[in-house]
């Protein structure tokens, strides 16, 4: 019997864990370990944030769908790997803390032999003084940051109700933050709930952004068909922040959170604040912030993980000018080089360099968007990892026949802009690949005629029926394998 060990169960290893187990049926045994009871629909929390749905319409109780699925599941941390075993034993494993009930404080090590690290983001809120919801800005990272910032986002448009003008910050709260996406989606939303109230005149909506043009979107930005014509995301990003009276500042780091105050340096190097109301700030980024260790004991952490705190895995980490920067550079089967039965699933893999180009303050600062997974390719990748190791197990192979690269594959994102069943609005955007092949394609680094951006009222139909196909999924309901990541 083979040990299949997943740790974290999001978009990437949730589907890991249920096509893994789906495939090797009862004689092999698929764990998860996660800190969190439930699943979330992250892309939905942007709703939770505007009180159009409720935490519990985006998200549901692990345990009872992996009981039913036959997975193990245990509700707990992963602190540190152990590839080579240890001191006493070879045998791989992973060092977990419980979180919760008898067994809370407590530590266990979880055998293994496979690997599949699926630990997403940490939301690394600290490296920003008084950043996040801790601090002084609210976040819809999650779904219980997404109530809290609804919660307080009322108090604002109450205060409008009674002619008070409120300033709305939105965008990312570290010079190397990604995630634009998310953000983006929040300010369209608060502008578009604004202009239903008819307090459109008492609002002022600031977007700040560490990308060095709108519609950057850490991913260097794409040229999209719209209409017939071909439009560089900066003039989509423009004409749809005009259209809904939102204001914008880029090239901005911003290094510190104030009650009501955000300070932020600019490409320039010059430094500035910016009055806020309500501030939704994404956080920058970094890995779970697991060890590893080796079969001595010894500490074997920059081995396995980038500096921050991603994990390594097949892509071409050698340091080179944003000139030779090639999509080939990007991993293909997301196995950790150092050890041929781990690997690194969604937003765990350590990227081998930004797709935007790096860009530097007067003053030394980076500022400028780290890259990033988005949903799509998260799933798509914890699939194709999953049967890769199923493969190894069921037939002994050493190959990773399955591959997804963010090079070669293309992604589709639904940005809402608005919710409504009649008047709602969403920009649909695809790209094909994710990262720019400028050897592939010369003129517009994208196959032209699959990267595309509309927007308007089927775009939201299409989102909200995602909400609900991508839940059925996730739920491991009847044929949940037929519909695609
Ligand atoms: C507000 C918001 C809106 C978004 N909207 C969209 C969208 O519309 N479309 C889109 O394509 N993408 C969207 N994204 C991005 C999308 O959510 C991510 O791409 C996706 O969640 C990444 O999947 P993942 O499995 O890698 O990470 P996650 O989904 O973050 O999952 C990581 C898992 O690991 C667990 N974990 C963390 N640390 C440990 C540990 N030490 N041990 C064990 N488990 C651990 C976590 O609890 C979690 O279960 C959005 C993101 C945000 C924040």
């Amino acid at each position: 019997m083979a040990k299949v060990l997943i740790l974290g169960a999001g978009i990437s290893g949730h589907t890991a864990a249920l096509i893994a187990k789906r495939k090797l049926g009862k004689n092999h045994q698929v764990t998860v370990v996660s800190p969190n009871s439930n699943y979330q629909w992250i892309p939905s929390n942007i709703w939770v944030g505007m009180g159009l749905m409720t935490p519990e319409q985006v998200k549901f109780e692990l345990a009872p769908v992996y009981k039913r699925q036959g997975i193990s599941y245990k509700q707990a941390l992963a602190v540190s790997l152990h590839p080579e075993g240890d001191t006493k034993s070879t045998t791989p494993y992973v060092k977990i803390k419980h979180i919760v009930g008898t067994q809370k404080d407590t530590e266990e090590n979880i055998e293994y032999d496979y690997l599949i690290n699926a630990t997403g983001p940490k939301l690394n809120f600290a490296a920003t003084q008084g950043l996040g919801p801790e601090g002084f800005t609210d976040s819809v990272c999650t779904f219980q940051h997404a109530a809290e910032a609804w919660h307080n986002l009322q108090k604002n448009l109450a205060k409008m109700e009674k002619g008070e003008r409120q300033t709305f910050l939105i965008g990312t709260g570290h010079p190397m933050a990604t995630c634009q996406g998310a953000a983006f989606e929040y300010s369209l939303n608060i502008a578009f709930e604004v202009k239903k109230r008819k307090l459109d005149h008492l609002a002022d909506i600031v977007w700040i952004s560490n990308e060095y043009e709108l519609g950057d979107f850490g991913m260097g930005g794409a040229y999209v068909k719209r209409g017939g014509y071909i439009t560089p995301t900066k003039i989509f990003s423009e004409s749809v922040f005009s259209e809904y009276g939102i204001r914008w500042i880029t090239g901005a780091g911003v290094n510190k959170v104030e009650e009501g105050l955000v300070h932020y340096e600019t490409l320039d190097g010059e430094y500035h604040t910016q009055q806020f109301d309500f501030a939704m700030l994404i956080p920058g980024f970094a890995g779970a912030g697991m060890k590893a260790y080796n079969k001595h004991d010894e500490d074997i952490t920059p081995t396995v993980f980038a500096p921050n705190g991603f994990m390594k895995v097949d892509a071409d980490y050698t340091v080179k000018p944003y000139e030779e920067w090639k999509a080939s550079d990007w991993p293909s089967t997301y196995q950790c080089p150092a050890y041929d039965n781990v690997y690194a699933a969604g937003i765990a893999f350590a990227p081998p360099h930004a797709m935007s180009k790096p860009m530097q303050s007067k003053n030394g600062t980076f500022i400028y968007p780290t890259p990033p997974r988005t949903g799509m390719p998260s799933g798509v990748i914890g699939r194709v990892v999953a049967e890769n190791v199923v493969a190894k197990i069921k037939t002994g192979t050493k190959e990773n026949k399955h591959k997804a690269s963010m090079g070669k594959m293309g992604a589709a994102c639904i940005v809402s802009a608005g919710y409504g069943i009649i008047d709602g609005q969403a920009a649909v955007m695809t790209v094909n690949p994710i990262v720019p092949d400028w050897e592939k394609y010369p003129q517009w680094g994208r196959n032209i005629d699959d990267t595309v951006g509309v927007i308007g009222l089927a775009g939201h139909w299409m989102k909200l029926f995602m909400h609900y196909m991508f839940l059925y999924k996730a739920k491991a309901l009847p044929l949940w394998w037929m519909i695609p990541e």
